[in-house]
């Protein structure tokens, strides 16, 4: 399997725009994080984990061809806002099916109701297949697919669990049981915002301490934003193990 991070930044992206931070100006190639989505492969099977506002130029630039999948973490407009941008996928492969829980489906039909429109339909608009996601496991591409229960502020977001890699982005808190459908991972994917803490993202101590209570072989760090300081004297600090993921990163599972 392979993950390619298409964005690690968070809701604004790196640079921000207008901004004098340093960080934002920096010449190091990772400190620019487009927004956060990664894309997962296997065999013949191609998926995207969200469809944020950079979509377009995620897919461009990582030779992406074909989407067999978008699942959703939650409707926030970083994670959601370039659905207009499959088109053309749909063109290529027809409707695009789209994993996410039933409260996210129906906010894309309210953002999005002309993809979603049924009579007198726009014939360029985008086209998708909807699969609502519950906590039950579900098979995507012949593997399972583990739906993981987490909280951001007091919005349910859902990871995802496929064979020993795990993907969670803006999580601030995660019910004690939820830790059982992580263990024995390779790697996990985690979001750690800065070093301050904030109302609804794990700071980098909570998302150090989540890692503890995992325990996995390899943790990268996501959902990043500029105020973290650059990536070089970040990662710096971090325990072995632990890595800040940086835009167009592609590790093997
Ligand atoms: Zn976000």
């Amino acid at each position: 399997m392979k993950v390619y991070f298409l964005g690690t930044g968070t809701s604004q992206g790196i640079p921000v725009i207008g901004s004098s931070h340093p960080v934002c100006h920096s010449v190091d190639p990772k400190d620019k994080r487009l927004r956060v989505s990664v894309w997962i492969s296997w065999e013949d099977t191609s998926l995207v984990i969200d469809c944020g506002p950079d979509f377009r130029q995620q897919m461009l630039h990582s030779g992406c061809s074909r989407v067999d999948a978008i699942f959703f973490t939650h409707e926030h407009a970083d994670h959601t806002a370039g659905l207009d941008d499959i088109r053309p996928f749909n063109f290529r492969q027809g409707p695009i099916p789209l994993y996410a829980h039933v409260r996210v489906l129906e906010n894309l039909k309210k953002r999005y109701d002309y993809i979603f429109e049924t009579e007198n339909k726009y014939p360029g608009a985008p086209s998708v297949d909807v699969h609502e996601v519950t906590d039950a496991p579900f098979i995507f591409g012949k593997k399972q697919i583990v739906p993981i229960n987490a909280h951001h502020g007091t919005l349910q977001v859902f990871g995802y669990r496929i064979d020993d890699f795990a993907y969670l982005t803006d999580v601030k808190t995660i019910a004690p049981e939820e830790l059982a459908k992580l263990s024995g991972l390779r790697v996990l994917v985690i979001n750690a915002l800065r070093i301050e803490p904030h109302d609804t993202h794990f700071n980098l101590q909570e998302a150090l301490d989540f890692i503890r209570a995992i325990n996995p072989g390899k943790t990268y760090l996501t959902h990043i934003s500029h105020v973290f300081g650059f990536h070089e004297a970040v990662q710096q600090t971090l325990p072995k193990n632990v890595f800040l993921a940086y835009d167009n990163l592609e590790i093997n599972i």
